[in-house]
């Protein structure tokens, strides 16, 4: 008999979760305004809602904890952090921020101005609330493929490198760099591919510009590098990572993703200017230069958690849960984007929500039936997230409408991921009783999906 697959770790701590009745759901559901951001979490049986600081450490990450230095200034555990990022990435200036998207802000408040334009791979959302925020313009050149949601191709987080080049050719003079987001979160966590981050960096150097590589899922990335490119099958994580950073000029990072831990970001780059002018708004807006809004234990187990998941059977074990779940909505016929990514599934909302129109938001609508169902909280990436046209302040409906069901690292086991097809497919099966969804209540200029509110019609 064939020995199966399993994980790469056992368990060593764990933690109570709850059910919940239909009705308690309910009532729970309307007091958070149909926002499921608005829920408390002990009201969430199984939370999808992200991926990001809901993993577990590992015994090796909460013994560096203890070991945290906390010193103002010239903190060794900032030092030994350092050196683990300059050895995965090459990168030899960091700066800490307490996130990802402080690292943007940091980074964006030194390159980035009015009427800027800022190409990419589907723009993550705060990327692209920062890159709005500066009256300067995100441009998607995401690859098409990306929105047919049932074409299977390994690479469909890649940007397109026509489209990169017709917006350099058009606006070379304001684009102040080219930023490609690995892997590609808002596409479905579809991986991005050596051969087209080498293409990413011709295009940059015929009109001489740097390439940022937002970095939240780069070892995730390099696994499927690894996979799917032949010409990397027996190359280790870390070399492909070195490879891939070879091609860019600086990072933002959320370490709240592929760093294992609960909080954390930094910017990496192997230029002085970027750091020098990166700096400046580091200490104002997040601390030191030695701790930037992370505590020096934070930064041990970031450390340990960066050099933990370069390694593949780490990356495997994680990828192959993300797959299971996959394979259940394979037998069950639910639409998803295919081929499944990375950290999470998405839901292909309009294509199950086919009845509830695109004004009443189909993914957020099966969000909310999701939870009725079992308790299990996901999160939509769709038409709420997309935010308004900054210009015409219209919806935008020109994306995908998914709910999105992120997989944390090292925390539920495949019987959790049972639960989620489970409840799933009977959602699935009442598909075509569900004919409308929500129109919005209140909801900020910015980033609303998180604070929106909403009322269920019909
Ligand atoms: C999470 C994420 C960010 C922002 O990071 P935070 O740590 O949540 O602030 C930026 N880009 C991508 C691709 C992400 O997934």
């Amino acid at each position: 008999m064939e020995i199966p697959f399993a994980e790469s770790w056992k368990i060593k701590m764990v933690e109570p979760i709850k059910k919940s009745t239909r009705e308690q759901r309910e009532q729970w559901l309307k007091e958070a305004k149909y926002n499921v951001f608005m829920l408390r979490s002990e009201q969430v049986y199984i939370d999808c809602i992200t991926d990001s600081g809901t993993g577990a450490m590992s015994d090796r990450q909460w013994a560096a904890m203890m070991t945290g230095d906390e010193a103002y200034a010239g903190a060794r555990s900032f030092y030994e952090l350092k050196d683990t990022i300059t050895r995965i990435t090459g990168f030899e200036y960091v700066l800490p921020t307490h996130q990802g998207r402080a690292a943007e802000n940091v980074l964006f408040s030194h390159l980035v101005k009015a009427g800027d334009i800022v190409p990419g791979n589907s723009h993550f959302d705060t990327t692209k609330g920062h890159i709005e925020s500066r009256k300067a313009f995100a441009v998607d050149c995401t690859v098409d493929e990306a929105k047919n949601t049932q074409l299977e191709v390994p690479f469909k987080g890649n940007v397109d490198l026509n489209k990169l080049d017709a917006c350099l050719a058009e606006n070379a003079d304001k684009v102040p760099f080219i930023i490609v987001t690995i892997t590609n979160n808002t596409a479905g966590g579809q991986p991005v591919s050596m051969e087209n981050l080498r293409g990413v960096r011709k295009v940059a150097d015929k009109y001489g510009k740097r390439v940022i590589f937002d970095s939240a899922r780069f070892a995730e990335n390099a696994y499927f590098i690894k996979m799917r490119e032949p010409e990397f099958k027996d190359a280790t994580i870390k070399e492909i990572c070195r490879e891939m950073f070879a091609l860019a000029d600086a990072m933002t990072m959320s370490s709240k993703k592929d760093g294992l831990v609960n909080m954390g970001g930094f910017i990496a780059t192997r230029w002085e200017d970027i750091y020098e002018g990166a700096k400046k708004f580091l200490i104002p807006f997040e601390g030191f230069l030695t701790y930037g809004g992370m505590n020096g234990r934070d930064m041990a187990a970031l450390a340990v958690g960066l050099d933990e998941n370069t390694e593949f059977d780490m990356l495997e074990t994680r990828i192959k849960q993300v797959e299971y779940l996959a394979k259940k909505l394979d037998e069950y016929g639910i639409p998803y984007q295919r081929p499944v990514g990375g950290h999470a599934l998405f839901i292909d909302a309009d294509k199950v929500l086919d009845q509830v129109p695109k004004e009443e938001f189909p993914a957020q609508m099966l969000t909310i039936e999701l939870y009725r169902e079992a308790g299990i909280r996901g999160c939509e990436i769709g038409y709420l997230l997309a935010d308004r046209d900054p210009i015409t302040r219209e919806n935008r409906f020109g994306g995908n409408d998914f709910l999105r069901l992120c997989i944390c690292r090292r925390t539920y086991t495949n019987n959790h991921m049972d639960v989620i097809a489970a409840a799933l497919k009977n959602v699935y099966d009442r598909r075509h009783e569900i004919k409308r969804g929500v129109k919005i209540v209140w909801e900020a200029e910015l980033m609303r999906h998180f604070t929106v509110q909403l009322e269920p019609l019909g």
